[in-house]
């Protein structure tokens, strides 16, 4: 089909239109760093570290370069090495199995809960060894792990959070970040608190560990050029601290717009009758979801055509993911087959994921819902669906 160029698209995501309105802030932020002089640790990124243990809820937060390097740094603080093994889902981002890999530890894959996408406590139980060092779930797409199942099966292991996807979660009222014994919050720009480049933070309660993690992030020096530690160099960088200092404090108002959007969605979804087409995410009633992403499974093997029919409308959307980890390649000598992890396996074939940002206007979700309506048969919606 040939959508007429006259249409706008619908982006997946348009940052500029969360930076827009912030223009001014930023400009001032960007400013005092400049003027500052201190461009890497200094007192931007102090301020953002305070502000993010305050928004966690937790005792302290380590800046640093991203949010892989903040998931190897927490592996790193907690001695992961060669003989130990992590336990982690194979439904997430590449870098959850990577930072494991590259410390010479052993990723041991999780399937997950079909109707979460996130890690399942009981497979979790049944993987783990005497060479387990840690369990590492993944708060995928905006949703806390079933913390208290993953607490019930790992016993004393400590927990580290890859709450990558997840600022501003809650389990239980308990943010994402503060659920396990550190948590790792990457700021990607596509993240829900998305930096001018790469950035990543580590937040614990655990002042050991936090010592520790600021030594790592530097080279492992302390004091400067004495080493006890191997470490990486891996800094927060004051530009980025102060432009993410502007939008933490607005956070929670896109995480808001997002909600209504996802709500929507789904009450047109089901007023349509295409719900059982598009299977809705569902969020566990613990939870209070942030709607990273808004990730629908497509029945009946037709995701790759609804993909194509939804980008031949302009429509943006993306697989979040492809491949399960445990059959990608890098991979391989693990052992893994297919057939291993089945959740995993079937949702890497069924997934979509649709555009949730919060500045998308109700003009451009109800094109969306349209396209969505069309391509299941389903009657038009109503051009004003509330
Ligand atoms: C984005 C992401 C990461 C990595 O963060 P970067 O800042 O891109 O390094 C890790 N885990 C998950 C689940 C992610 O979504």
């Amino acid at each position: 089909m040939n959508t007429p160029d006259s249409i706008a698209p619908v982006p997946m995501l348009d940052v500029n239109r969360q930076n827009g309105p912030l223009s001014a802030q930023f400009e001032r932020a960007i400013g005092e760093v400049a003027r500052s002089g201190a461009f890497v640790h200094g007192p931007a990124c102090q301020r953002f570290e305070d502000q993010m243990a305050a928004y966690c809820g937790v005792a302290h937060a380590i800046g640093c370069a991203s949010g892989s390097d903040a998931l190897l740094l927490a592996l790193m603080a907690l001695e992961v090495g060669p003989g130990d093994e992590v336990i982690l889902p194979s439904f997430t981002f590449f870098a959850t199995a990577g930072a494991v890999w590259r410390l010479g530890a052993r990723p041991v894959f999780a399937d997950i809960l079909p109707e979460t996408f996130n890690i399942d406590p009981a497979d979790v139980a049944r993987k783990i060894t005497p060479a387990t060092k840690a369990v590492l779930p993944v708060h995928l797409f905006g949703q806390c792990a079933d913390m208290e199942a993953l607490r019930a099966a790992c016993g004393d292991l400590p927990i580290i959070e890859d709450a990558a996807q997840a600022i501003g979660a809650e389990y239980r009222g308990v943010k994402a970040g503060a659920l396990g014994l550190a948590g790792c919050f990457s700021f990607y720009p596509t993240k829900n608190l998305g930096a001018w480049g790469d950035a990543g933070l580590v937040t614990t309660g655990d002042a050991v560990l936090a010592a520790k993690l600021r030594v790592l992030r530097d080279h492992g020096q302390q004091p400067r050029y004495h080493h006890s530690l191997v470490g990486l160099n891996s800094r927060l960088d004051a530009v980025q601290a102060a432009v993410l200092s502007v939008k933490l404090a607005h956070l929670d108002g896109y995480a808001a717009a997002r909600d209504r959007h996802a709500r929507r969605y789904a009450a047109q979804f089901a007023r349509l009758g295409i719900d059982r087409q598009l299977l809705l995410p569902r969020v566990d009633e613990r939870c209070a979801c942030v709607w990273n992403q808004f990730t629908v499974r497509v029945t009946g093997g037709r995701r790759d055509e609804l993909l194509k029919w939804l980008s031949d409308r302009k429509i943006g959307a993306a697989v979040y993911y492809p491949v399960p980890l445990h059959l990608q390649s890098c991979f391989a000598a693990l052992g893994y087959r297919r057939g291993d992890l089945p959740a995993s396996e079937q949702a890497a074939d069924d997934v979509l994921s649709l555009p949730i940002y919060g500045e998308m206007t109700a003009a451009e979700q109800d094109r969306v819902i349209a396209a969505l309506a069309e391509f299941c048969g389903a009657a038009k919606p109503a051009a004003r669906a509330a």
